[in-house]
């Protein structure tokens, strides 16, 4: 059997020097475990936009189309504001997740013990937090047509329109109850049935998959209701179901319980390929981090559990993500911290290298 294949796309800022640090990652996977990767390195955002004139070369998208998973960094950055719309640095983003048609981002909340200071808040409310929302990634308001600014009477009038359909309900559902049965068995969907019609849909479509998942305790939450109950008592949720806007909304307000954007991993995923294996896209939630670019401060971490859930999610290798999540844990515990993780006066952070660095050293102390 041919080794799992994976491309990586560095992008700008940041996105090339916490990926360098994957790469010792996958090194080790492939050095003290024996698990060999494919791996193929490619430009996408500003870089490629320098190289090409296009923030995602034609190769390189039937590249992506081609392999078990992809792996992104980061792209964007000042150097590329002035830049017409459509061939910005995220135009390339936007270009892999609609031609891979990745309908279902994933996006964890999981708060490290050792972060729990970090929060906004409580510590008790948030240590040992461990959530997913999976929100709806490639239809609804953002895509919904009619949209646009028109003209009437006077005045202006701005449109778009919430638009789902049964089939993109469906599918997007189904990976919630997958993930469900995966984890803690329970799956919360949110939307605003009681004032949008699509919501109605939403809860029915949900509610008739959910008869396949005997298994899985299925509620359904307003969507504003459920923005309270996050941050109210997050840890009630285990999978959180919801549209492209609520998603957006949710998933960032989720995110932030946790700390820091230095440490939040995500996955896309769409439809299963012929080796059964979805078409997934991993990133880190963050950016390019203009702002730190090139002085070795970046958090390594999100880029590292990005790759964990490549493991988990494209490469079957449970285990394996794991193992690599608790070194990252251990890492944290045992007090590394890169500058964005320290909020203490007179303290040396760990620089991107060393954090990577730590985060090896914990693997091998796994062996
Ligand atoms: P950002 O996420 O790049 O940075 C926000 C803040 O968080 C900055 O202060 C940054 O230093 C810090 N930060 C981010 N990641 C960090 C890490 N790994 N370690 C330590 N600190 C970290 O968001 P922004 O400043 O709004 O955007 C900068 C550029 O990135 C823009 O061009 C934007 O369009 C682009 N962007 C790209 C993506 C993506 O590639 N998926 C996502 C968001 C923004």
């Amino acid at each position: 059997m041919s080794n799992p294949s994976l491309l990586i796309l560095p992008g700008d800022g940041i996105g090339p020097e916490v990926m360098a640090e994957v790469r010792k990652i996958i090194d080790w996977f492939g050095a003290k475990r024996g698990i060999a990767f494919d791996v193929s390195e490619d430009l996408v955002g500003g870089s490629a936009y320098d190289k090409h004139g296009t923030p995602l070369h034609d190769d390189t998208m039937a590249k992506a189309q081609e392999v078990d998973a992809v792996l992104l960094g980061a792209v964007g950055g000042p150097k590329y504001d002035v830049l017409d719309f459509s061939v910005k640095p995220e135009r390339g983003l936007l270009r892999l997740r609609k031609e891979m048609d990745l309908y279902a981002n994933l996006r964890p909340a999981q708060c490290f013990d050792a972060l729990a200071d970090f929060s906004s808040l409580k510590k008790d409310v948030v240590a040992g937090l461990d959530i997913m929302i999976v929100r709806e990634l490639t239809s609804g308001i953002y895509f919904g047509e009619p949209r646009g600014i028109i003209e009437e009477g006077n005045e202006r009038v701005g449109i778009n329109t919430q638009r789902y359909t049964e089939s993109e309900i469906d599918r997007v559902a189904r990976s919630a109850f997958e993930l469900a049965m995966k984890r803690g068995k329970k799956l919360c969907s949110m939307e605003k049935a009681n004032v949008m019609e699509s919501g109605i849909l939403w809860r029915e479509v949900v509610t008739e998959v959910g008869k396949e998942y005997p298994e899985v305790e299925l509620s359904h939450m307003y969507a504003d209701a459920g923005a309270m109950q996050l941050c109210r008592a997050p840890k009630q949720f285990d999978v959180i179901v919801t549209d492209n806007l609520f998603g957006d909304l949710l998933s960032d307000a989720a995110a932030m319980l946790t700390g820091s954007l230095g440490m939040l991993p995500s996955a896309s995923l769409g439809k299963p390929m012929a080796n059964g294996r979805p078409k997934a896209l991993y990133e880190p939630v963050h950016g390019s981090a203009p702002d730190i670019a090139g002085q070795g401060k970046a958090n390594p971490c999100a880029c590292i559990l990005s790759f964990a859930m490549a493991l988990r999610y494209s490469f079957d290798m449970g285990a394996e993500a794991d193992r690599l999540e608790a070194a990252v844990e251990k890492v944290l515990a045992d007090g590394v911290r890169t500058a964005d993780l320290l909020n203490e006066e007179g303290r040396t952070p760990a620089s991107t290298t060393e954090m990577g660095d730590a985060v090896v050293a914990a693997l091998d102390a796994s062996l």
